[in-house]
């Protein structure tokens, strides 16, 4: 009796060794490849490429799901660099998703500011500081320019200006590598 328990649990860890090798070596690295094309992108999480930010897009893409050139943040280097890790041709930007634009940050008019908080609900990446009733204020240096914060504002107290010094997003030399493209 002892004999065949012990065979029997000896048989359950080499199948449960098997499978986990086996998945490791099967699965499609596709969370990596995410992560890698997310690297890429520019993190102004605009939702223009019609995902709800950077790394669902990223991932869209990886999955063949959406086309490289998508984010007009990006541009059309944008799309070089996402053609050159995924081993595909470039190709221009699809101006359905919008213009690429000059680095813009947002300036809210103190004096205007009502305190209502939108803005800061709006904003997808924590660079709005402010209170209920007190005046808000843009962290420079966190924006994004993606331009979120500018429709919920009911006194039109937020302008986009030119960045004084260019955002330039982490954009690394991606080492090729081929996937299905959408
Ligand atoms: S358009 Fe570009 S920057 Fe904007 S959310 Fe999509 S991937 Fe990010
Ligand atoms: S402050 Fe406005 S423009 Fe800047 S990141 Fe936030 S929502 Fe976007
Ligand atoms: S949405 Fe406009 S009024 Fe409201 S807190 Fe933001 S900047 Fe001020």
């Amino acid at each position: 009796m002892l004999i065949a328990i012990s065979v029997l649990t000896a048989l359950v860890l080499f199948l449960g060794a098997g499978l986990l090798w086996a998945g490791k070596r099967l699965t499609p690295d596709e969370t990596s490849l995410t992560e890698q094309i997310n690297d890429l992108l520019p993190q102004t999480q605009c939702a223009q490429c019609g995902y709800p930010g950077c790394r669902p897009y990223a991932q869209a893409i990886a999955e063949g799901e959406a086309d490289i050139n998508q984010c007009p943040p990006g541009g059309e280097e944008g799309v070089r660099v996402l053609a050159a890790l995924l081993g595909v041709e470039a190709k221009p930007l699809d101006a359905s998703h919008g213009e690429h634009k000059p680095p813009i940050v947002a300036l809210i008019d103190e004096d205007r500011c009502i305190g209502c908080t939108l803005c800061i609900q709006a904003c997808p990446v924590d660079a709005i500081i402010g209170a209920p009733r007190l005046m808000h204020t843009v962290i420079e240096s966190e924006c994004t320019g993606c331009e979120l914060c500018l429709p919920p504002c009911p006194v039109d107290c937020i302008d986009l200006v030119e960045r004084p010094q260019a955002y330039v997003p982490p954009r690394p030399e991606p080492i090729p590598i081929r996937v299905r493209a959408a």
